[in-house]
């Protein structure tokens, strides 16, 4: 057993969030330290961030070692978050200094509390109003009563301070005086919540009777779009915040809305703290601090906030837990889902993965009794599933460069007849997927990627979807100098919006993706006007699938049902049929019933025909048969191995020896392929390549792999990361 607390002078091991993979020595502070303290100390002539390990190790020269320069105003980390870091660690081979700092991320963290000037909506309005003065009073009622600080106000509304100096001087801006740390308002577990369904209430009361329970469980909540799960697992938060615990809902990034705040604030009575990248950095330093403090009781956030410093963490609720998103693919390589479900087993919480269509993962978890499993099988009140067809498009006549086809039109022009909504799907970001010269054949690509540059009408660019990259489009061509010769091939969304534009000259034609709005702010204000009506048609990517309700919505219509289906990654099957459901789930959420409609050109597809015919189960049976007689996750593990170097010689010459030296890897039964390119054969001007480990399950695969990879020096411009349960395979 560790000692709780080091006496000044002790020899203590601190865990800095330098890249160094173990501990440091140092000697404990006057007034000693806690287990699990955050401190600055000394490194070389920096002052650096670090968190009380343990014991000091001690094999350097005791004379020698400094003192800790301060303990921050910061509560311990709790065993159990050190835990799960370094379990965390181990499974993905991250070191410890990498984890480390994605629990840190909060700015000025343990700085002493201090007051600062804050700014909200004042009383009067000023005489004279300039373009300027409106943005700041605008941005000052968008907040509802909140207040911002001169900084942020300046810049989300895009003003000089003297402006909003002016506006407090005539009245129209308030200034006081504020800590910064407030408090969150309470949330009230006990407001009468709504009345549940029979089904819905005996799945919350299961949930609820697990929360009470205290033990560590998984469940699996699924229903289709609009039977309620987010009703029942409020009923869990309510459970978890009555035994005295916090609660996390983890959403996808772009399924936090207002609209989900809303529905928070309306059951609880306030509002929740928030955490992803849209949050300004003072309210991150806040909600940082009254987690740790205890004092946040619900926490709904992206994937990153399961890393937030929680003290007694009693429910964890992963909603759309299928949702790729959760996997972060740059620094460390974790998927939040998995992550959610190894600190709750530690710290003895509860986890509810909620999706209308789960992972094959989770399914098979459930299926094999690891998970509880609740179903809810009815759309809540009148609504119904919509009705599900395809298009056959090899008999549907239509011209070059057009993609509604004449049935899809017939069915969009019914909706606009009865003023009900439409929402055509493809998920292609930009005008045209490819550029191409019709002179010579060329093609615009990246100059750092192995990627096309897609056009961007709206941007008035060429972009590169894998860096960002981006460069006006040219005249001439870059390789045969035509001129006037460069064409847009194949459709986007904003080429789709034209042609539906043409087909219906008198309808609302909204196109919805994220590169179409200056911020995810005005993109959710945006949706949520066109959810009550300002659009007749609209037109989307992957981003109107996840999470937004449209209650005039009664037709979706899918451009290109195939796109998912090429290419031979395994998992595409899943990803199409989650994706396609989700989408169509999306119409006829109200009274209206609704209608979804998949253009095809393989009508037969195995996926397709199970999407129409929405049995789940058999899909899920059929897909996991394939997976287990391929040996591949979830019956099998896989890690992949990405080499990159901006020397494309050398990354093949070290994929080749990796391949041939494999004893550590033949030694648990585990095969190795490739070296193939990555997924993204070149990024920022690196190239990839990609070795994949299969390995049966129950192996201890992560040493074998840290024995492995540890035979070869990475030289000159070499990397390698390791990617456990990679995404494609
Ligand atoms: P899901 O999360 O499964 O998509 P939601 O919880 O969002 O479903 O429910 C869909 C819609 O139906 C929401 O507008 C929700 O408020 C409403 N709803 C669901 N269950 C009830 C209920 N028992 N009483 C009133 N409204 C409900
Ligand atoms: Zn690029």
């Amino acid at each position: 057993m560790s000692p709780g607390f080091f006496n000044e002078g002790d020899l203590i091991a601190v865990m800095t969030t330098q890249p160094f993979a173990s501990t440091l020595d140092y000697r404990a502070p006057e007034g000693g330290c806690l287990l699990g303290a955050f401190v600055e100390v000394p490194l070389g002539p920096r002052k650096v961030l670090g968190v009380v390990w343990g014991v000091g190790v001690g094999d350097f020269d005791i004379s020698k070692i400094r003192a800790v320069i301060r303990v921050l105003d910061a509560v311990p980390m709790r065993d159990e978050l050190r835990s799960f870091l370094e379990r965390a660690g181990n499974y993905t081979l991250t070191p410890l200094p990498a984890m480390l700092r994605l629990c840190t991320r909060a700015p000025g963290l343990g700085d002493p509390p201090s007051m600062r000037k804050v700014y909200r909506s004042g009383l009067s309005e000023p005489d004279r109003m300039t373009d300027a003065r409106t943005r700041v009073l605008e941005v000052l009622r968008d907040m509802g009563g909140l207040s911002l600080t001169l900084k942020e106000l300046a810049e989300t509304a895009g003003v000089t301070p003297s402006v909003i100096k002016g506006l407090v001087k005539l009245g129209a801006v308030s200034e006081e005086e504020s800590p910064r740390d407030t408090a969150f308002a309470h949330l009230d577990p006990d407001l009468d919540g709504k009345a549940l369904t029979g089904d819905q209430a005996a799945g919350a009361e299961a949930l609820m009777c697990g929360v009470r329970s205290g033990v560590y469980g998984t469940t699996l909540l699924r229903g289709v779009t609009g039977s309620g799960k987010t009703e029942v697992y409020l009923e869990a938060v309510a459970e978890c915040l009555r035994q005295g615990r916090q609660a996390l809902v983890l959403l996808p990034e772009i399924a936090l809305s207002a609209e989900f705040l809303n529905r928070v604030e309306a059951r609880f009575g306030a509002r929740p703290a928030e955490w992803h990248s849209g949050v300004t950095v003072t309210e991150r330093r806040r909600v940082w601090k009254m987690v740790g403090e205890g004092r946040a009781q619900l926490v709904v956030g992206a994937r990153s906030a399961l890393f937030l410093p929680f003290q007694h963490l009693g429910l964890v609720v992963v909603d759309e837990e299928h949702d790729t998103s959760y996997k972060q693919e740059e620094g460390v390589l974790y998927n939040a889902r998995d992550m959610a479900v190894l600190r709750a087993a530690i710290c003895g919480a509860r986890v509810v993965l909620a999706s209308a269509t789960p992972s094959l993962e989770s399914w098979a978890n459930a299926e094999a009794g690891k998970y509880d499993r609740i179903e809810l099988t009815a759309r809540f009140g009148a609504a119904v599933m919509p009705v599900m067809r395809t298009i056959d498009m090899r008999a549907e006549d239509l011209p070059r460069d057009r993609w509604v086809s004449p049935t899809l039109q017939r069915a969009v022009a019914k909706r606009l007849e009865k003023g009900e909504q439409s929402l055509l799907f493809l998920n292609r970001r930009g005008y045209a997927p490819v550029t191409i010269c019709r002179a010579c054949g060329h093609q615009i690509a990246c100059d750092h990627c192995d990627a096309r540059m897609v056009e961007h009408r709206f941007l008035k660019r060429l972009v590169c979807h894998q860096c960002g990259e981006s460069k006006p489009v040219p005249d001439v061509c870059p390789s045969c100098e035509a001129e006037h010769k460069l064409a847009a091939v194949g459709p986007g969304v904003e080429r789709l919006g034209e042609e539906v534009t043409a087909l219906f000259p008198e309808a609302r034609v909204a196109v919805l993706s994220s590169d179409m709005y200056g911020s995810a702010r005005t993109m959710k204000a945006e949706i949520e006007a066109i959810a009550k009506g300002t659009a007749d048609i609209i037109i989307g990517t992957q981003l109107v699938a996840k999470g937004h309700n449209f209650p005039l919505l009664t037709l979706v219509g899918v451009i290109d049902a195939d796109l998912g289906l090429q290419g031979s990654d395994l998992r595409a099957a899943e990803r199409t049929f989650q994706l396609m459901r989700q989408v169509a789930g999306r119409a006829g959420r109200a009274e209206k019933p609704g209608e979804a409609v998949m253009q095809t050109y393989q009508p037969e597809h195995p996926v397709i025909r199970a999407i129409l015919s929405g049995d789940e189960e058999s899909f899920w049976r059929s897909e996991a048969a394939e997976r287990r007689a391929a040996g591949v996750p979830p019956y099998g593990r896989m890690a992949g191995i990405i080499l990159s170097s901006t020397d494309v010689q050398e990354v093949f010459d070290l994929g080749n020896a990796m391949a041939r030296q494999d004893a550590a890897l033949r030694r648990i039964g585990a095969q190795v392929f490739g070296p193939a390119p990555a997924p993204v054969a070149r990024v920022r001007g690196r190239h990839r390549v990609r070795l994949l480990v299969k390995a049966p399950k129950g192996v201890a695969l992560q040493a074998a792999l840290a024995e492995w990879t540890g035979q070869f020096r990475l030289r000159g411009q070499l990397r390698l990361a390791i990617d456990i349960d990679p995404q494609s395979f």
